[in-house]
């Protein structure tokens, strides 16, 4: 065990990141991509766009003829061809000659720009140009968005609608990512009872397993659910052995000093590599980190905030790590905001308050939820940051700067 001493998140988060490495590469449809990170660096096999274009509808013309045109003093061209979109030029484009074009369609050699239609007139024997054009316009030319050979999207690089799109015009119908990782959520407790069980006296529902594997789901993990485990160490022992076969596994429950906490005694029989087991910080406090087999094991707090903020502190960077993303996109977000309301916190440890963050005049606000209990589920809700009180910090007025860790986008003002 590294420490005894209760770690700062910090500490903690340092200690998890270095434990785990980044996961394995398969390949994948592209349509099945997205949200997924790039194993690869890549380049196109061929120029896009593949040949020069016109990015109107028009006429291609050799820009010389047209100086000077206008409604007034027009250029009369002969129009040799009609180009649709799709179709390969016939005819070469020499001086006093155009070629009615279509956008997107190649553009006819010895044409070096496209009037627009609505400057043209067409009469019986060919065109009118009433106004003239730069050598260059409305051509878009080959491989002025992408070369051939020309790596633009990078390994570690999050697969969007922008970045699918783009492969899709490499031709690239398969692509390599980091595989997902495979996600244990066992919960823990006597008390705790599944969601259609009866409410007898004294359990309380497993909302636990449901929050987390939203969690594990939203950061594109996938959440197996292990179900609940009674406070014995036979049973708890029985259910990790049985997670073994994921990638990193999560418990709640059992890890504080309670007659029946037994997650870290079962841990150490198991042989496991244990890393610490309290952090300074609130809601939290009690979260046991070590290696089983080489695999991630997060003994989460049973208090259902608790184990929330918990996982978005040390269980979403892990996985992040392993699924390829670079170091700055590990950890949530942070923002200075405007604190919108006077709060108090303890001062023993760090807090981390839910707020609504909001985004007006170009600026974050935050303001806190009422009910900052650590079995409050509720703050959880409507919710999309953790405002943070540092250790000794025992209250911030309104109109103060503070630090916000965001856990999805901010709210924006409607004016
Ligand atoms: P523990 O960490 O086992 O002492 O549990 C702390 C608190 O969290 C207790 O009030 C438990 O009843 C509650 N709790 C434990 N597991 C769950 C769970 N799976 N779902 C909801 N609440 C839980
Ligand atoms: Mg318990």
């Amino acid at each position: 065990m590294t420490a005894d001493r209760m770690l700062t998140v910090e500490e903690a988060q340092e200690i998890v990141l270095d434990s785990v490495s980044v996961s394995g590469i398969e390949r994948v449809p592209l349509s099945e991509s997205q949200g997924r990170v790039l194993a690869e660096d890549v380049a196109p096999r061929f120029d896009v766009p593949p040949h020069d274009n016109s990015s109107v509808d028009g006429y291609a013309v050799w820009a010389a003829d047209t100086t000077g045109s206008s409604a007034d003093t027009p250029c009369h061209l002969e129009v040799l061809e009609e180009i649709p979109a799709g179709t390969v030029p016939a005819v070469r484009i020499g001086p006093g000659k155009a070629s009615r074009i279509m956008t997107g369609a190649f553009l006819p050699e010895g044409a070096d720009a496209v009037v627009m239609v609505e400057n043209t007139r067409q009469n019986e024997e060919g065109v009118e140009v009433l106004k003239a054009v730069r050598p260059g316009q409305n051509v878009r030319y080959r491989g002025e968005d992408v070369r051939q050979g020309q790596r633009v999207l990078f390994d570690g690089a999050e697969i969007g609608p922008g970045e699918i799109g783009l492969l899709a015009a490499f031709q690239r119908s398969q692509v390599s990512v980091r595989r997902r990782p495979v996600v244990a959520v066992l919960s823990t407790g006597d008390e705790v009872v599944e969601i259609d069980e009866r409410l007898e006296p004294g359990k309380i529902v497993n909302s636990n397993s449901y929050s987390l594997s939203a969690l594990v789901r939203e950061c594109n993990g996938m959440p197996v659910n292990l179900g609940i485990a009674g406070d014995s160490e036979s049973e708890i022992a029985a259910a990790i052995r049985s997670a073994l076969s994921a990638d990193v596994v999560l418990s709640t429950g059992g890890v504080s000093v309670g007659d029946y906490d037994y997650v870290k005694k079962v841990l150490e029989d198991l042989g496991a590599d244990m890393r610490f087991w309290r952090v300074k910080m609130k809601p939290g406090k009690p979260l046991a980190y070590g290696l089983l087999q080489g695999k991630p094991f997060f003994g989460l707090p049973g208090n259902p905030v608790s184990c929330m903020v918990s996982f978005l502190l040390f269980a979403r960077p892990a996985m992040r790590k392993m699924m390829g993303y670079g170091p700055h996109d590990w950890r949530l977000p942070t923002v200075q905001a405007e604190l919108e309301n006077d709060l108090t916190a303890g001062g023993d440890r760090r807090h981390y308050l839910r707020a609504r963050i909001s985004c007006t005049g170009g600026r974050f606000h935050a303001s806190t939820v009422a009910g900052q209990g650590s079995g409050m589920l509720s703050s959880m809700t409507g919710t999309n940051g953790l405002v943070i009180v540092e250790t000794g910090v025992t209250s911030i007025s309104r109109g103060a700067e503070v630090s916000v860790l965001l856990m999805g986008a901010a709210d924006q003002a409607v004016s």
